[in-house]
């Protein structure tokens, strides 16, 4: 089928949707989940940075004599449901638990990666294996036997559900995913947290619902999307259907949030998105963190649900994000007021953009691709990945940022007052391997979404399993080979993303690569089709077949819409995905007096000392390193906009190659 064909087929089945109907995934582009990864080049570099350093940096924090201890909160709300006395008073914030449940999580993701014969890797690896053994039954023992678990409300003895500010229903939404995680890590064998998780969200359900239940405010999103995926792990051990009253609880709670108690509190209303109707939303605003999770379940209950009218809000609202609203970082929430979204073109380059947003953003983009948008949300997630979410996490891997403003002197730090990103942010980078593939819902269609070098997917065509072995040097390189491996002969069409740089209009890449490619398949020209953003290749495929597929990587100038005022007479640099900064350490004269001449040829060079090594740009004595990479050299000011020195020559379009 045409990939134009597909899409138009995906849309007449999401439209043709009632409500509840067959629960799972209906529709849509199905990522291919990858539960062996042999992951290589520079995201074997980056695997290896958090699962050796950086998760355990986090577990070393969270346990005793950790500058957070917030584990102990779980330690002590199983001694106290034992009828012990509890060893130590709460610690941290009402929502500790989630930075353990989130650790745990980004552990199971750390156990798919198989470490391919390096031993450090592997030992990495096996502590988190023993950790994550040792951590279960105290996490077990702190759930009341009605499936109600937050150790703030317990070890305080406060009443349950009073307080929406004591983010329960956040917590237990970490909770039902880490559940959700551990089952899909161990392949189904071990049941212990997922059935732990399936109790918590049968006592929600219990509780809250349509009357004569609750109807109570989330104070903090991210609920709702986990009981999306319990929906679909439910449907796919328990039977088809299984699952659906997840679907429907979150359903409520989103569709009812902006009527809930407590909903309309002054400018908390916007704040944690109970001030209109879900489905009239078109404006991303309020707490950023909490609105990429709301809008993320919008998204999935819209494809789970067949509900078009969250559907349709949701489209709007990503519009608005990306279109309006995202910096070049991929970073979203602008605003230090209430970490949120600003108004349309308001991106300060002293803004927010917290870690954990960009987590909530990657988790939307992976819904919005899953409901057939072709090709803008993988490019979205490439980003965000790529710059602020890879810069969150220092190069020595034991310090990160929760914000991550484009101009900057401040260095990471070990630990938060809110760590609420620690174990988020590398749940929300190990997912690579998942969105790197998906497959059309009808099974003719095979989709590249990243350029990674990866072993050990494989994808459900409809005409038989798939395996895909592909190799890179990206982001430094434009070139991937892919080598497909169909169980017989299989005819189905290969659709590789073409990097556009261009995904949202706020921003303008020069010179232009739009559109720009080769493939070719066994060394012949491939005669790929563009077509919705994907190169396609449709033809029957055999066992070993190779592609070469490549795109140009110059070094591009970025320039915002006029709207911006904050990078009015601006430029930016950026090189395939990667964007630069500039950094005082590099140079004696102020960044703020440095114009940067629009003929300036800035030209690559490798940089082996920083961050496992980087391709760096120069020209002359001006040089610049990708932001991902930024401060780790000291304390210094490093910037992504710079000022253009203006009536220059117009912009030098060379290849950076
Ligand atoms: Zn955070």
């Amino acid at each position: 089928m045409e990939l134009k064909k597909v899409f138009a087929a995906l849309a007449a089945g999401m439209a043709a949707a009632t409500a509840f109907p067959s629960p799972g995934i209906a529709g849509g582009a199905t990522p291919v989940a990858v539960s062996d990864a042999k992951i290589g080049g520079f995201w074997h570099d980056n695997v290896r940075r958090l699962v050796c350093r950086w998760i355990p940096h986090c577990i070393k924090e969270l346990e005793a004599g950790g500058r957070g201890e917030e584990f102990l909160n779980l330690v002590a709300t199983g001694e106290t449901l034992a009828g012990k006395e509890p060893s130590v008073k709460f610690k941290g914030q009402p929502w500790s638990d989630a930075y353990v449940y989130n650790t745990i999580e980004a552990i199971c993701l750390a156990l798919e990666i198989d470490p391919c014969g390096d031993d450090v890797l592997a030992r990495g690896q096996a502590y988190l294996r023993g950790k994550m053994e040792e951590w279960i039954p105290v996490i077990l023992a702190a759930q009341e036997p009605s499936g109600y678990i937050h150790s703030y409300h317990d070890l305080r003895k406060k009443p349950h559900f009073t307080q929406a500010g004591d983010h329960e229903f956040y917590v237990m939404g970490y909770f039902i995913e880490m559940g959700v995680a551990h089952l899909r890590t161990t392949k189904g064998r071990d049941r212990r947290l997922f059935d732990a998780a399936i109790k918590c969200a049968d006592h929600l359900d219990s509780v809250f619902g349509p009357a004569p239940k609750r109807t109570w405010l989330n104070g903090h999103a991210g609920l709702e999307y986990a009981l999306c995926r319990l929906a679909d792990a439910v449907d796919a051990t328990d039977g088809a259907g299984k699952g659906a009253k997840y679907a429907r609880l979150a359903s409520h709670f989103i569709r009812n949030q902006y009527k809930a108690e407590g909903a309309n509190a002054g400018w908390h209303a916007a704040y944690h998105q109970a001030d209109m109707p879900a489905q009239d939303m078109k404006d991303a605003s309020g707490h950023a963190v909490r609105a990429t999770y709301f809008y993320t379940a919008m998204s999935a209950l819209a494809l789970r649900l067949g509900d078009g009218e969250l559907g349709a809000a949701a489209d709007r609202l990503w519009e608005s994000a990306i279109d309006r609203k995202e910096y070049i970082t991929g970073g979203v929430g602008a605003g230090w007021h209430g970490e949120a979204f600003m108004g349309d073109y308001e991106l300060a380059n002293n803004g927010y953009c917290e870690s954990c947003a960009s987590c909530g953003m990657g988790f939307w983009a992976d819904e919005q691709r899953r409901r057939g948008h072709p090709a803008k949300p993988s490019a979205v997630f490439e980003r965000l990945l790529y710059n602020n979410l890879l810069g969150s996490i220092s190069e020595d891997g034991r310090s990160f940022y929760y914000q991550n403003p484009l101009d900057s002197d401040k260095v990471r730090y070990p630990w938060h007052v809110c760590p609420c990103c620690v174990g988020n942010i590398p749940r929300a980078m190990l997912a690579l391997k998942d969105r790197t593939y998906s497959i059309s819902a009808d099974g003719t269609t095979l989709f590249v979404e990243q350029f990674v070098s990866l072993d050990g997917a494989k994808a459900k065509t409809a005409g038989g399993v798939v395996a895909i072995r592909q190799t890179t040097a990206y982001p430094w390189e434009g070139t991937a080979e892919l080598v497909l491996s169909p169980e017989k002969p299989t005819r189905f069409i290969l659709a590789l993303r073409v990097p556009d740089r261009t995904e949202s209009p706020l921003y303008s890449a020069m010179p232009d690569v739009s559109g720009q490619f080769e493939a070719t398949v066994n060394g012949k020209a491939a005669g790929a089709v563009l077509q919705d953003g994907y190169a396609c290749i449709d033809r029957e495929w055999k066992p070993g077949d190779k592609v070469v597929f490549s795109f140009p990587m110059p070094v591009q100038r970025i320039r915002t819409d006029i709207r911006v005022k904050a990078d009015k007479g601006c430029v930016a640099f950026s090189r395939g995905p990667v964007v630069y900064n500039f950094e005082q350490i590099d140079t004696k004269e102020p960044l703020d007096k440095i114009e940067i001449d629009p003929a300036a040829d800035f030209k690559t060079f490798w940089m082996p000392d920083l961050h496992d090594g980087v391709t760096a740009l120069r020209c002359g004595e001006l040089v610049a390193i990708p932001n991902f990479a930024r401060l780790n050299r000291g304390q210094c000011r490093s910037v992504v906009w710079m000022r253009e020195k203006q009536g220059g020559s117009g912009s030098s379009d060379q290849n950076g190659k």
